[in-house]
């Protein structure tokens, strides 16, 4: 065991993917000697679902938030993938990831997808689980969905929308996960910049976002992103890393 190294929750990776299905045993130890106590992975569809919480019986560091593509507008399956998610309630810690994704989804079929997204909005607020929202190009039009219905346990993983938008959802209680690939993006710097420690959380989304593009990403390297953030705020790693780690444990009630 290790002990007084820091200690980490990574809230949002892919650890069930099938990219770690060669190695995931040697992945999760990596992680776990670095201090990552907790991986929470997101499921993205039912088939998703039950092999994420198949993995949380095999390993106890591993919890499961449910999820639905946000690139899928079929209003059916995201009904049909509720029931599921509702008959599953106690293996959950979080609704996620869900949310808008601009980049794929253009025209009239946004609609749909900001419908959807309301759809899994109440049904988090109904379980009383907090929500892991995706947002990409559309990191505004998220926050202004999740103000206007009075959310307040949200997590906006990745975030790529401007500093001002991630203040407004922070002045509602929203957090922020900032991924490894921090060490690339000057957008993540300026959000982990501008938002109070308070309000972050640390991700890896393996099995993307890692630090060098291109690279598999795993849990292993939120370590990095926690060290950027300590970097930037100039404050201690290991006080940097127990706020961000006691902020996670709290939003999850883990
Ligand atoms: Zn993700």
């Amino acid at each position: 065991m290790r002990r007084g190294g820091p200690r980490f929750i990574d809230v949002h990776c892919h650890i069930h993917d099938e990219e770690f299905d060669g190695d995931r045993d040697a992945v999760v130890e990596r992680a776990l000697m670095r201090g990552v106590e907790i991986m929470v992975t997101s499921s993205l569809s039912a088939e998703e679902l039950q092999k994420a919480i198949g993995l949380a019986e095999r390993y106890s560091c591993i919890r499961v938030a449910a999820g639905f593509n946000p690139s899928n507008t079929y209003a059916y399956e995201a009904e049909r993938l509720a029931e599921e998610v509702r008959r599953l309630k106690h293996r959950l810690v979080a609704i996620g990831e869900v949310g808008l994704d601009y980049l794929s989804i253009k025209g009239n079929e946004r609609e749909k997808q900001r419908s959807i997204f309301n759809f899994w909005i109440d049904v988090a607020s109904e379980m009383d689980l907090p929500i892991i929202v995706h947002s990409r190009s559309a990191g505004k039009y998220a926050v202004e969905m999740l103000v206007e219905e009075g959310c307040s346990r949200v997590l906006m993983h990745a975030f790529d929308g401007s500093s001002g938008w991630a203040l407004k959802g922070a002045s509602k209680g929203f957090f922020f996960s900032v991924p490894p690939s921090i060490v690339r993006s000057q957008q993540k710097v300026k959000l982990a910049r501008a938002l109070p420690l308070d309000n972050l959380m640390v991700e890896s989304d393996a099995p993307v976002l890692a630090p060098q593009r291109e690279e598999r990403n795993e849990p292993s390297n939120v370590a990095v992103a926690a060290a950027k953030i300590a970097e930037l705020k100039r404050k201690d790693p290991l006080e940097v890393s127990e706020v961000l780690y006691l902020n996670a444990k709290d939003f999850f009630k883990l």
